[in-house]
This record gives structure tokens, sequence and C-alpha cells, in this order.
């Protein structure tokens, strides 16, 4: 019978990319891409020759029912998008719920993710995370949700592109205060960085020099009761205890 396939692709290194995601869009009736030119440059790398049909933010209503009907039918549909994981601040959300609504199985592969490929070297609490994505652009909005956030406790992950990255650290500051955060930048790539401080030492960083991608990770509101074993004084005291 037919099925969803949701499959990340890479973030930047192309061998990030699965032997279990070539092996599922190689035998997929059709690739649904959120851009079908960009994924034919993975496509060619890789050598898989099944065909494309687009499915994006603007065509999701039209195409979900012929999408569905054909999984009906019995294909096979792999859905990517053009980096990481489907449905994650990319298209694939309503998709999936159709399928399951029809009863199609939906089968998700794990892959590359930019959101938890930052979390687990930011040094920031990997637990409790909440993931955000992308805030609103318009000010009020932005405000309005990250007011929302500021008792938060959870460490709490953001994507944001590099030309709103200062202003978008500037109003983080001014709602939630001047936390820890970590731009994760250009992970998988050959300029990949990880810059830690203060939400107003990174709104400086930001505003003299963001390029490439980014993801923004923000320290929950309590801080750890834990020693802060990131910081030399704190470090020092805990080693002082081990060997008392
Ligand atoms: N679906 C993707 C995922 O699973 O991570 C996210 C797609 S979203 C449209 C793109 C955003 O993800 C970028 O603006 C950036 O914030 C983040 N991102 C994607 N690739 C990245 C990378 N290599 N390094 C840092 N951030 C990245």
């Amino acid at each position: 019978g037919g099925a969803l396939y949701l499959v990340p692709t890479p973030i930047g290194n192309l061998d990030d990319m699965t032997f279990r995601a070539i092996d599922v869009l190689n035998q997929a009736d059709l690739i649904a891409a959120e851009d079908t030119r960009n994924t034919q440059k993975l496509l060619n790398h890789f050598e898989i020759e099944t065909k494309q049909i687009s499915f994006h933010e603007h065509n999701t209503q039209q195409r979900i029912p012929e999408l569905i009907a054909r999984m009906q039918q019995g294909e096979t549909i792999a859905q990517v998008s053009d980096a990481g994981m489907p449905s994650i601040s990319d298209p694939g959300h309503e998709l999936v719920n159709a399928a399951i609504a029809a009863d199609i199985p939906v089968v998700p592969l794990p892959g590359a993710n930019a959101a938890t490929t930052a979390l687990i070297a930011s040094g920031l609490a990997p637990q409790p995370f909440m993931f955000y994505g992308f805030l609103p652009r318009k000010a009020g909005q932005q405000q309005q949700v990250l007011n929302e956030l500021k008792n938060e406790m959870q460490t709490i992950i953001f994507y944001e592109s590099p030309h709103r990255l200062g202003k978008t650290l500037a109003a983080m500051q001014e709602v939630l205060g001047d936390r820890q955060a970590v731009l994760a930048r250009e992970l998988t790539k050959k300029f990949e960085e990880f810059i830690r401080g203060s939400l107003s030492e990174l709104t400086t960083y930001a505003n003299e020099d963001a390029r490439g991608e980014y993801v923004v990770l923000v320290a929950g509101k309590t801080p750890d009761a834990l020693p802060d074993l990131s910081s030399d004084d704190d470090l020092k005291q805990a080693v002082a205890d081990a060997v008392a």
C-alpha cells in the first residue's frame, strides 16, 4: 500500500544524508519537494532518479488532495524540504495530518536538524528545551510572543535569518533580560562556529558581522541551582570540594 515518508536532508554537509534516506528517495514513486531545483542538486549528487513534484507553503492546499489520492492508489511519496527535517519550520505538517486522516502510514526518518544539532553543543541545558522556530517579524507580535516566553524555564531554540539577527537579539534582551545565549552558526559547514555570551554581547556581535545561517539558543529563566562549571570560580570550588 501507499505511504508517506518524511525524509530529512542535510543542513549544509552532504555527508549527513543517511543511507536510509537515500534508499527511501530511490525507492519512492514520487518526491514531494519544497523546491524541486534545490532538491535536484541533492538527487544528482546521490544519483537518484526519482521524479519530483513541488510541495511548498503556497501550493499546499492544492497539492494535498492530489498526493493523498496517489498514496491511496498505492504510491509511496517521500516528502523533503530544502534542508533538515520536513515540518520543522518547513512545509509538511498539513500533509502529515491529511495522511493521518486518510489512514495512510506516515513513516518519519531521523536525520539532520539544525535545532537539536545546535542544542547538544551549546552548553545550555539540553532538557527541558522548547523549540520555537522563527519569531513573528512584526515588532509588536514579536514582543508579544517574547512576553509569553518570559517565564519559560526551558532552554528556548529559535531560528532567525542573518539580516534580522541583531534586531531580534536586542528585542530578546529587552523583554527577557540579559540572559546567557548561544549563536550556532553555519552548522555542519566549513565556518561552523558557536558564539556564547549574554544577549547584549551577542547583539553587538550580530550588529557587526552576521553572515550565514544561525540558530539562537536562549537560557531558560531560572539559573541552574548547580554550580556553573563553565565559570572558572565555580569550577575551582567544585574541584576543591571534590578533593576535600
Ligand atoms: N527544517 C530545518 C531543520 O530541520 O532544521 C529548518 C529550516 S528553516 C526554514 C531554516 C533555518 O534553520 C535557518 O534560518 C537557520 O535559523 C536554521 N538553520 C538551517 N541550517 C542551518 C545551519 N547549517 N546552521 C545554522 N542554522 C541553520
